[in-house]
């Protein structure tokens, strides 16, 4: 049984403090509920035209007396404990209030890439409830990207490709998160629908320190463009990492190097342009 840390709320394996877990699914699930939640945004510039008209939206628990806490402290227990589905929702529509904020605030073309587990999109509802939502708000589905995360892996990948299917039709584009790595195998890339792919971290994080890991981003690159789908490179960090994408003409990058994720208000227009 996991249990959680109340400091970091972090869950910790092997303990039996089941009754701090509760207190930790329990408080995390009023944070969904009374808005403790708040997202970050980092922009994804384009290689080829230097600007950035997406910007990926990050979760955030402001904990009462505790602090700002980072997904990787939650996100694993919502998807444990049947949080998720709430917490993705809350997030989708955080993301079409803030959409409008900076089309009227920093640039008409902004577009919103937003996270959204795997378990989610297996929900048919969810599918559902975000129609409703871009219709409550009078935006279109193709104002988003959804990029799908799987942190646990997919039970059902026909539950999650009639997802993208059925939002595809409303314009919505799709990109496959941590590509390569842990529960993201080849196989989606072969039965999703998706337009990007995200090349994950530790492949960037090798660039210049690894011949193998810079011959599989080249052929990863080479392999999606053959197929139709763009490649993201996130967690770029160094200006050589940068110089290495760009020579292999990945198509969009972001990371540290340009831009670290901030609050809303705290994105400026000069940081969209490269
Ligand atoms: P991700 O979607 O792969 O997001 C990229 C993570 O890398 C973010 O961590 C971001 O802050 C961090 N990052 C960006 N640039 C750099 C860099 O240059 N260097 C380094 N070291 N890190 C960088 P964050 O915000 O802690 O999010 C972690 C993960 O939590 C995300 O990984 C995503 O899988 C998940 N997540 C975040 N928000 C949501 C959400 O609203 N819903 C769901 N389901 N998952 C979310
Ligand atoms: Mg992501
Ligand atoms: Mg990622």
């Amino acid at each position: 049984m996991k249990s959680t840390n109340t400091l970091t709320g972090k869950f910790l394996a092997g303990t039996t403090e089941l009754s701090e877990q509760q207190s930790f699914l329990k408080n995390l699930s009023g944070a969904i509920a009374q808005n403790e939640l708040c997202l970050h945004y980092q922009p994804r510039y384009d290689l080829l035209t230097g600007k950035s008209n997406v910007l990926e939206a990050l979760a955030r628990w402001q904990r009462p007396g505790v602090g700002l806490l980072y997904p990787e402290t939650f996100i694993t227990a919502a998807e444990q404990h049947g949080l998720i589905f709430q917490l993705d929702l809350w997030v989708f529509e955080q993301c079409c209030k803030d959409l409008i904020w900076f089309r009227e605030n920093l640039d008409e073309s902004i577009k919103i890439s937003v996270n959204i587990s795997a378990l989610s999109c297996e929900s048919v509802y969810f599918s559902q409830k975000l129609i409703e939502l871009c219709k409550k708000y009078q935006l279109s589905l193709s104002d988003f990207v959804l990029e799908i995360t799987v942190s646990t892996h997919i039970h059902d990948i026909r539950k999650v490709k009639a997802f993208c299917e059925t939002l595809g039709n409303f314009g919505a584009q799709f990109c496959l998160d941590d590509f390569g790595t842990g529960q993201s195998p080849l196989l989606n890339l072969y039965e999703l629908p998706i337009d990007n792919v995200i090349i994950d971290r530790v492949f960037i994080g090798s660039i210049g320190q690894s011949e193998r890991s810079e011959s599989i981003i080249r052929h990863l690159v080479a392999l999606a463009k053959d197929l139709g789908i763009k490649t993201v490179a996130e967690c770029v960090e160094k200006q050589y990492q940068y110089k290495f994408l760009s020579e292999i003409c990945c198509d969009q990058i972001q990371g540290h190097l340009m831009q670290r994720p901030v609050s809303r208000e705290k994105l400026r227009l000069a940081v969209l342009t490269l």
